[in-house]
């Protein structure tokens, strides 16, 4: 009769080898646990690779708090302040990696992102962390709430026991790089709350007439600022074949649900663009409307705007201030209520996640499984765009990696 092969014990075992993962697997390494990490694809860091526009945005210098949506806002303290921005980078230069502030406190690689992948992989080499990949799971139980080992976890690369099990399987965001709803099947099995997920920092996409108006306009880059639900913008949107995209438009994406309204300003350097019209009419200004308009909008948002308001190319004498103040509000206050944001094929992150009233905040255990843990984006904590993501996983890694 076939022997069954023994279940191979580790302190720590940690499914999802993304960021959060990692650092986890790093700090707990330190504190002389042994550890492995558990990733069912075939390589390392898919996601950091492609952030960043491939030089991975690894943090953002003002990270606080105030740039996170959660249903609890006060969840994300904890960790963030005991690993703070400051501490990445530290080990970055540490690295030796050539890095610069792009803007707003965003930090970026000089080069690659591969230089983030890279020293996370030696950082774990140092704690000689275990890593199996192309490794998925089929089952996970908990085989003792009190003694060692806790937890059962049958994979295809065979069986583990560990004391500590700590979830770091990322969101839905980009499927074909390993994205999977496992993390939140998991929180399922266990009873664990999960807030309801959706595509963020993804653009929207308009409906109706709107899309055939502006698709005309795909790839136009204009200054503006955007709102929605109450957050405002100041940033470039991108004008697609659908909708909108940009850093504006992905900024407002995380704070859109479902008929929302988003207003858009085209002209946020003009604080009354209408009074701006009256007193070039009163100077006598015969130019037309919509090359006035394109010394603060670039010509071609310009002539399609006048376009939908009047026959186009009429000098500024021959246009009723009615038209030039529904113009103008159109320009300042467009308001429109998006079909939907992009998706989950096009997302840098899922919004919601892991209920974080199920988690400790300090340590990221679960209240009512000892020694499960969930770090990084599976839980219900979502940053801003510009870096504050990666800041979720280090730290959240970090809080985990002090106690697992
Ligand atoms: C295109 C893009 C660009 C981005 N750019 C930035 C940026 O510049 N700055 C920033 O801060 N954030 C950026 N983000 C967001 C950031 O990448 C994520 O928030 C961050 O990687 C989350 O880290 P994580 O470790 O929690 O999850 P992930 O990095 O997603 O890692 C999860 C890991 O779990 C594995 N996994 C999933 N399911 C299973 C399973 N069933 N079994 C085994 N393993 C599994 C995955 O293969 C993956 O390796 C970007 C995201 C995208 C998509």
């Amino acid at each position: 009769m076939a022997q069954l092969k023994e279940p191979i014990h580790t302190d720590v075992l940690i499914i999802g080898a993304g960021g959060a993962g990692m650092m986890c697997a790093i700090h707990a390494g330190r504190r002389g646990r042994h550890v492995t990490l558990l990733d069912h694809a075939e390589k390392l860091g898919g996601k950091i690779l492609i952030s960043g526009g491939g030089r991975c945005n690894f943090t953002n210098t003002g990270a606080s708090p105030a740039q996170y949506v959660s249903q609890n806002p006060h969840f994300c303290k904890s960790a963030l302040s005991r690993y703070p921005s400051s501490e990445f980078v530290a080990m970055v230069e540490s690295h030796k990696i050539a890095y610069h502030e792009k803007k707003l406190g965003q930090l970026f690689c000089d080069h690659s992102a591969q230089a983030i992948v890279t020293l996370l992989e030696r950082e774990c080499a140092n704690v000689e962390a275990n890593f199996e990949l192309d490794c998925s799971v089929q089952n996970v139980e908990v085989i003792s709430e009190t003694e060692s080992p806790r937890f059962k976890v049958q994979t295809s690369n065979g069986t583990f026991t560990s004391d500590s099990l700590v979830i770091a399987s990322g969101g839905l965001s980009i499927p074909k790089i390993g994205a999977s709803g496992f993390g939140y099947q998991l929180a399922k099995q266990f009873n664990l709350k999960v807030v309801d997920r959706a595509p963020a920092l993804d653009g929207f996409v308009l409906q109706g007439t709107s899309v055939q108006t502006f698709c005309a306009l795909s790839g136009l880059s204009v200054d503006c600022t955007i709102t929605c639900n109450g957050v405002t913008f100041r940033e470039n949107i991108l004008f697609t074949h659908t909708g909108l995209s940009g850093p504006a438009a992905l900024q407002a994406s995380l704070h859109w649900y479902t008929g929302n309204e988003v207003k858009i300003n085209l002209t946020p350097d003009v604080p009354d663009l209408f009074a701006w019209f009256m007193q070039k009419k009163k100077e006598g200004n015969k130019s037309l409307v919509k090359n006035l308009l394109s010394e603060m909008i670039p010509s071609r948002l310009a002539d399609l705007m006048c376009e939908l308001h009047f026959p186009s190319a009429l000098p500024l004498p021959d246009v009723s201030e009615k038209a030039l103040k529904v113009l103008c509000e159109k320009i300042q206050s467009w308001t429109f209520v998006p079909g939907g944001t992009v998706g989950y094929n096009k997302a840098e992150v899922t919004r919601g996640g892991v209920d974080t009233n199920e988690l400790s905040s300090k340590t990221m255990e679960s209240k009512k499984v000892k020694g499960l843990y969930f770090i990084g984006e599976v839980v219900d904590v979502t940053g801003w765009l510009g870096g504050y993501n990666f800041q979720w996983a280090w730290a959240s890694g970090f809080a985990a990696g002090q106690v697992v």
